[in-house]
């Protein structure tokens, strides 16, 4: 007889839902963590960088003021108060995730699991056995292997550094890398991006991409395209590079952010006949199965779309279909994300690139203008919203901005594009005057 119905593995947001909602259908569940419960979203990614994002623009936000009418004294950033008050805010937050967990009569096993056989789970010095397993270790940050890489570090801790670095020096491009480089610069470091490709978050609209690589450099980001770093040496003012061309540069961090691997070594996954991935990733079914009838898997270490939402749709989808009876298989179309960059950009559906490389024949709405707020202001930055319309049946396939709010904007518009609406549903709503949002029932040029 097995202890448990139920034995999660890894206590984030993709395991925690999921074991909430079998526990609720009548399953007697547990669930290993073997760093701090919340995941990687609430300990060390979303919830902590959203906070240091928020930090990083009263820099911005100081200024504009003056031009409001306002007398700024000068303005002092104390990083250890910031990083104090945002460790207090993770702790809540873990309190929070450890009452979810006992109000379900979760039975939380604090350390490392690994598999024994497809039944048994090893924690530490105890063994337990349940009839299913879910893996949801989410995944880790890497730095590749140079010479210095030990001086190197990732996102994981740059929320613990002891104090704001003067000089860093972002490694990558994508999501982490223009997030961090955007809050380093806010708070006053000098920050330099290093990419071994010239333009930032391949993978989004050609347009964004191109407005956020041309805003990070008016904002004082230095870029480094085309560059790799080839070694890392320690010196007595901080860290000297050697880039791939053979010039050096001195910085105080140096931070990877190469995207993340999924966390399944010595998980003893292969052992039992788990299949997996050339990268790690746990493979599995619609229904989140892997190759092994009772053993599941759920968010980053799937590496379907690394995002948390999606982490948790996966989990609470898996958990219906096993516990409720409802056969649930989580959807992955359509999913709206955003990138907290400075400025922050959002997007859901198609790129204009990705439609035309399926071959769609689409109109491009664009627009581009300079928001109110900063009119009374000296600064320049632009907003820059796009539809990608398919011409047939005039179905937005597409909606993409970058510039203040565009989060907040793209989550609503995500409702209309993951509807089916049309650009004439668009057209027909009426605006919210003044804001930045209408401008997406105003759009009337097309490309
Ligand atoms: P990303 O996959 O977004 O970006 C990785 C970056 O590193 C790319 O610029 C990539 O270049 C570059 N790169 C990869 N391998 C190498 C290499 N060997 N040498 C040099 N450069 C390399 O990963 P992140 O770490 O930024 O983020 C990890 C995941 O976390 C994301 O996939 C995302 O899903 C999630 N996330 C989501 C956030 C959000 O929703 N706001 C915020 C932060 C993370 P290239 O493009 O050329 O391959």
């Amino acid at each position: 007889m097995a202890d448990f119905d139920l034995f999660v593995i890894g206590a984030g947001s993709g395991g925690v839902r999921a074991a909430r909602i079998a526990s609720e259908n009548g399953a007697k569940v547990a669930i290993a963590e073997e760093y701090r419960v919340g995941g990687t979203c609430v300990i060390r990614g979303c919830i902590p960088k959203k906070l240091l994002v928020y930090a990083s623009h009263f820099s911005e936000d100081f200024e504009d003021a003056k031009s409001y009418g306002w007398t700024v004294p000068p303005a002092t950033f104390n990083w250890q108060k910031l990083i104090a008050a945002k460790d207090q805010e993770i702790a809540r937050l873990e309190g929070l995730y450890h009452q979810t967990l006992k109000n379900n009569n979760v039975r939380l096993y604090e350390g490392r699991a690994v598999l024994k056989d497809k039944n048994t789970v090893q924690i530490g010095d105890q063994s337990t056995a349940a009839e299913t397993i879910l893996i949801a270790t989410g995944a880790a940050p890497f730095i590749p292997g140079i010479p210095g890489a030990e001086h190197a570090i990732s996102s994981n801790e740059a929320f613990h550094l002891g104090s704001l670095p003067k000089r860093v020096a972002v490694v990558g491009a994508g999501y982490v890398a223009v997030e961090f480089a955007g809050i380093f610069s806010g708070l006053g470091s000098d920050v330099t991006v290093v990419y071994r490709k010239d333009k930032v978050l391949r993978g989004f609209d050609e347009d964004l991409r191109d407005h956020l690589t041309a805003a990070m450099t008016a904002k004082g980001i230095n870029f480094l395209f085309n560059t790799l770093i080839e070694k890392i040496e320690k010196t007595v003012d901080g860290l000297k590079v050697t880039y791939s061309d053979g010039d050096v540069g001195e910085f105080d961090v140096v931070m990877y952010a190469l995207g993340r691997w999924p966390s399944t070594a010595g998980l003893g996954l292969k052992e039992i006949g788990v299949k997996l991935a050339k990268n790690g990733a746990v493979k599995v079914d619609e229904y989140s199965k892997t190759s092994l009838d009772n053993i599941y898997a759920v968010g980053d270490v799937t590496d379907r779309i690394n995002l948390t939402p999606v982490a948790i749709r996966e989990g609470h989808a898996f958990a219906l279909t096993k516990y409720a009876g409802i056969p649930t298989s989580p959807e992955h179309d359509n999913v709206a994300s955003a990138v907290f960059s400075q400025p922050p950009l959002a997007t859901v559906g198609l790129s204009e690139g990705r439609a035309r490389e399926r071959g769609l024949d689409v109109d491009v709405y664009s627009s581009e203008f300079r928001p109110l707020k900063l009119t009374l202001t000296a600064r320049q930055d632009k907003t820059f919203i796009k539809l990608i319309v398919e011409r047939g049946t005039g179905v937005v396939i597409g909606a993409h901005m970058i510039g203040t709010d565009a989060p907040e904007i793209i989550q609503g518009v995500a409702i209309a594009v993951k509807a089916g609406l049309t650009k004439a549903d668009f057209d027909r709503t009426v605006a919210i005057h003044p804001t930045t949002a209408e401008e997406f029932v105003l759009l009337k040029r097309k490309r």
